[in-house]
Order: C-alpha cells, then sequence, then structure tokens
C-alpha cells in the first residue's frame, strides 16, 4: 500500500461499534499519535474525550460526515479508512456509507470494516511507516 510519511487515517464507527473503536485506539495508540487523524463527529469525539487524541472531526456521519472523508480521499488526502460498520442496523444514511466505500475501491484505500482487518491495516501501516505499533 502506498502511504505517506505520517499517515492519515479516517475513522468511523457506527453507534453499536463506538466502544470497540475506543478500545481499538487505544489498543493502537502509539501508532496513532503518529498519524493525521481524522473522523466522523461523534466518532472523533469519543476518540478526543476517551484515548486523548488529535482528531479532526468532520460532521457526524448522517449529516454528511462520510461524505466529507469520501470527497478527501477522492482527492488523494486519505491513506487508510477505519469504518467499524454495524451490519446488524440498518442506517439512514446508507447511500453515504457505500459511497465512501465505492471511493475506497475506486482509489484503491484500504478500508477496514470490521476488527480483525482493522488490526491487521493498523499493523501492517505501522510496519510500512516503520512507526512504533502500539
Ligand atoms: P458518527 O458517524 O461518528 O458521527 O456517529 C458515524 C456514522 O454513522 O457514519
Amino acid at each position: 500500500m502506498s502511504i505517506a510519511k505520517r499517515p492519515r487515517i479516517a475513522l468511523i464507527a457506527h453507534d453499536h461499534k463506538k466502544d470497540t473503536m475506543v478500545r481499538l485506539a487505544k489498543e493502537y495508540v502509539e501508532l496513532l499519535r503518529q498519524c493525521t487523524l481524522s473522523a466522523t463527529g461523534t466518532t472523533g469525539g469519543r476518540l478526543v474525550d476517551e484515548v486523548g487524541l488529535d482528531v479532526e472531526c468532520m460532521l457526524s456521519g448522517p449529516w454528511g460526515g462520510d461524505l466529507q472523508i469520501g470527497a478527501r480521499l477522492a482527492q488523494g488526502e486519505v491513506d487508510a479508512v477505519i469504518f467499524l460498520r454495524d451490519p446488524m442496523t440498518p442506517q439512514p444514511h446508507e447511500p453515504d456509507i457505500n459511497a465512501l466505500v465505492r471511493a475506497c475501491d475506486v482509489h484503491d484505500v484500504p478500508c477496514a470494516t470490521n476488527l480483525s482487518t482493522a488490526r491487521l491495516v493498523l499493523a501492517q501501516m505501522a510496519r510500512v511507516a516503520d512507526l512504533d505499533a502500539a
């Protein structure tokens, strides 16, 4: 994967996955501190408050946050997306979610949509960018 010297990672978690995202971020906090982070509004707020990360918060997902991240990604400004989706709950902004995942595929940007893949992506990013993983 092609990534910037300081990896730019976008983080998004649906409501039932936000606790998982916080735990994941704590697990990889050293790596994430060395990255440029953006997130949808509520997810980002929790990462700031509960993990102490420096995160640029976009709009909340249902209000267009996924689209904002997708637009940046299309401009080459995002190296990876950690997108912990809730497959069991219908989302009002499903078209936006699909647009973001599609943009990842169009631009060949890694997009982790579950915890196991997220761990693999973060560990690999740490290796490729020669950063501390945890
Ligand atoms: P949120 O958005 O972090 O603002 O809750 C996530 C989403 O539902 O896409």
